[in-house]
């Protein structure tokens, strides 16, 4: 007999044959699954050869909220709800956070079938330090709270797994270079677990580069090295740099890429610096 509850499942990200046994089992005896999309989820079924197939509620980013008090009256009625997103650990960039904490406030039981999730995956496969990272999942996508999110990001000693859609890679790099400087080591990890799974790996500058020259398709996560204390010119030693370059008849343009590039500072950072010198 199975205890009642809320059972969150993580599910392949590409893959299926990355589902466990226990998911596997857990899927085929819920006596009903929370999911975001019933066709993907029923494909999965289909894969795991789940019949008959429990009743399907969808949980998606609309209805998490709605669907909330039903969920926690089925688990008071004995029942064992098992939740699953289209990919990856459920209430990880998906949907699960509030159920979780709803269940978890009404004093009910709540387990966990771990699977796979993309920006462990990538980091584990990036080449860049996996010992003390911050998840940053989807940045913001405009205005003030972007720049505020990349401004943190790029003091951050911990290495960093932002998730980005192929749409908006190459914007996104050319954001991060900006404010990390070209200098900093980062990966694209695309299509994992699929056929055409493939790490990128180099400089911001680097991929900004090659993403110019080629599009990207597919699921991807970006991972960047930390700010190390190496990177961490003091602004004196920015100036006279700049100084220097603007001696030998550079324009402020040139001089700020030259000097961004030699020192490892972001260009915003060295042309902040120059606009406050200038002021004062
Ligand atoms: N819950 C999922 C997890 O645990 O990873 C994440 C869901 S989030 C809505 C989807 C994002 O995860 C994609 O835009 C992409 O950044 C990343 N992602 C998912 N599957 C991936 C894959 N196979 N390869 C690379 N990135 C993937």
């Amino acid at each position: 007999m199975k205890n009642s509850g809320l059972v969150l499942v993580g599910t392949p990200i590409g893959n299926l044959d990355d589902i466990s046994l226990r998911a596997s089992n857990e899927l085929k005896t819920a006596d009903a699954i929370c999911c975001e999309d019933t066709r993907r989820t029923g494909k999965l079924l289909a894969h795991l050869q789940c019949e008959p197939r429990p009743p399907l509620i969808i949980v998606n980013e609309h209805t998490e909220k709605e669907q909330c008090n039903s969920i926690i009256s089925k688990i008071k009625d004995g029942k064992r709800l098992v939740m699953v997103t289209d990919a990856g650990m459920p209430a990880i960039s998906d949907p699960g956070e509030f159920i979780v904490r709803q269940v978890a406030e009404a004093g009910l039981p709540i387990e966990v079938i771990p699977g796979p999730s993309a920006g462990i995956t990538a980091l584990v496969g990036s080449g860049i330090s996996p010992r003390r990272y911050l998840f940053e999942g989807f940045l913001p996508r405009k205005g003030a709270g972007r720049s505020k999110r990349l401004q943190d990001i790029s003091n951050s000693p911990h290495t960093i797994i932002i998730y980005e859609s192929p749409r908006r890679i190459s914007k996104t790099l050319n954001d991060l270079a900006q404010y990390l400087g070209e200098s900093r080591r980062a990966a694209i990890a695309r299509e994992l677990t699929k056929i055409h799974e493939e790490y990128i790996r180099g400089t911001l500058g680097e991929l900004v580069q090659a993403l110019s020259a080629k599009e990207l398709r597919g699921e991807m996560v970006i991972i960047l090295e930390g700010a190390s204390k190496q990177q961490e010119v003091t602004s004196e030693e920015i100036l006279s740099a700049l100084n220097d370059g603007k001696k030998q008849g550079m324009s402020t343009r040139d001089a700020v890429r030259e000097v961004a590039a030699v020192t490892g500072a972001s260009k915003r950072k060295v042309y902040e610096l120059y606009l406050s010198s200038a002021r004062n």
